[in-house]
C-alpha cells in the first residue's frame, strides 16, 4: 500500500525561489525536497511549455499565472511540422487582486503580447467604493491592464453577484475601455 499511496508535491512561492515538499498520504511529515531557483517568473517547465508566475496583492497574496506553449504545431498540407521558432499563444490567469500601481504594472508585465487575457472585472465604475472595499477590479482598471499590455483578446469575468441579471451592462462598460473584449456567446434555448 504505502508504495502506492497518493503523493503531492507542494511549492512555497519566495519570489526568486520556491521551496517544496513532498506530501505522502498516510504519513505525517513532509519530506523536504531541493529548492528550486526562479529565473525570470518561470516557476515550472515541461518540454513543451513554461508558466510563470508573479504575486498580486487582494489583502492576501495570491497568484497570476501565465502559461507559454514553447512553439506550436503547424500543419503545411498534410504534414504536421513543430516549428520550433514560432513562440505559442500565451494564455494569462488573474482574479482577485486590487486596483494598485504595484499589481497594474506586474500584470501588464506577466500579460505583455499574450494571446488571451483571463482578468477579473469584478464591479463597473460607478460602484467604484466597492470594489476597493473587497480589493476588486473595475472595468476601467481591467481594460487597462488588457490594454498596457496589449493582449490579442481579454476575457473578463469573476463579475459581482449584483449585476447576475444584467451581464451586458459589464460588458457594454468594458468596450467602451478597449477593443480587446471578447463576449462569450450566449446560450441559445434550444428551438421548440
Ligand atoms: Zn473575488
Amino acid at each position: 500500500m504505502e508504495d502506492r499511496a497518493p503523493k503531492f508535491i507542494v511549492h512555497e512561492w519566495y519570489e526568486d525561489h520556491l521551496k517544496r515538499w513532498q506530501i505522502t498520504a498516510g504519513q505525517t511529515r513532509a519530506m523536504p525536497l531541493e529548492t528550486v531557483v526562479i529565473q525570470d517568473g518561470v516557476v515550472h517547465q515541461e518540454a513543451g511549455f513554461v508558466v510563470r508566475a508573479t504575486q498580486l496583492d487582494h489583502g492576501v497574496p495570491v497568484m497570476a499565472y501565465a502559461y507559454e506553449p514553447r512553439c506550436r504545431p503547424k500543419v503545411r498540407g498534410d504534414q504536421m511540422d513543430v516549428l520550433e521558432k514560432e513562440p505559442g499563444e500565451k494564455v494569462v490567469y488573474a482574479t482577485d487582486f486590487r486596483d494598485s500601481p504595484d499589481n497594474i504594472r506586474k500584470l501588464s508585465e506577466l500579460a505583455r503580447d499574450a494571446h488571451t487575457l483571463f482578468c477579473e472585472a469584478s464591479f463597473l465604475v460607478a460602484d467604484r467604493d466597492q470594489a476597493e472595499r473587497t480589493q476588486h477590479l473595475t472595468t476601467e482598471t481591467c481594460a487597462r491592464i488588457a490594454n498596457l499590455a496589449d493582449v490579442r483578446q481579454l476575457v473578463a469575468f469573476h463579475f459581482s453577484h449584483r449585476y447576475e441579471k444584467q451581464r451586458d451592462r459589464v460588458y457594454q462598460e468594458l468596450q467602451k475601455y478597449t477593443d480587446r473584449l471578447v463576449i462569450p456567446r450566449k446560450r441559445t434555448p434550444p428551438p421548440g
